[in-house]
């Protein structure tokens, strides 16, 4: 996978500030309905637990953004083989990783890289 930047240190800062008590649950606990709704419905569960409230609801979704997808431009992929589709038919897009928790709405972008014809082989 090629440009892939990797949020662990960003999302290790923000559990951090909100151990400290710099931050509120209201403060990093805001997932939007529509990515709640993906992350029950179609997200992949995780094995860790959730940073914020400990549960074992996390799960994981990717979103896929670009030019040249047009329409599916921001859609949630889901399941694996539509990403390989779309590997098969684009030059270029970007995916994001993003991670929820079901139970308390943790959220925070785990990952993003570069994903198409352009980069496969
Ligand atoms: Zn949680």
């Amino acid at each position: 996978m090629r440009g892939i930047t990797d949020y662990t240190l960003a999302k290790r800062a923000v559990i951090n500030e909100f151990r400290r008590g710099g931050l509120t649950r209201l403060d990093i606990c805001d997932a939007q309905p529509e990515l709640m709704r993906a992350a029950r419905n179609i997200g992949r569960a995780l094995k860790r637990t959730c940073p914020v409230c400990t549960c074992s609801t996390l799960r994981e979704v990717r979103y896929v953004f670009g030019d040249q997808l047009k329409d599916l431009s921001g859609r949630v992929v889901y399941p694996d083989n539509w990403v390989s589709e779309l590997v098969d038919s684009y030059d270029e897009f970007r995916c994001y990783v993003v991670e929820v928790c079901i139970e308390c709405s943790w959220n925070h972008l785990a990952a993003c890289y570069l994903l198409g014809r352009s980069f496969a082989g």
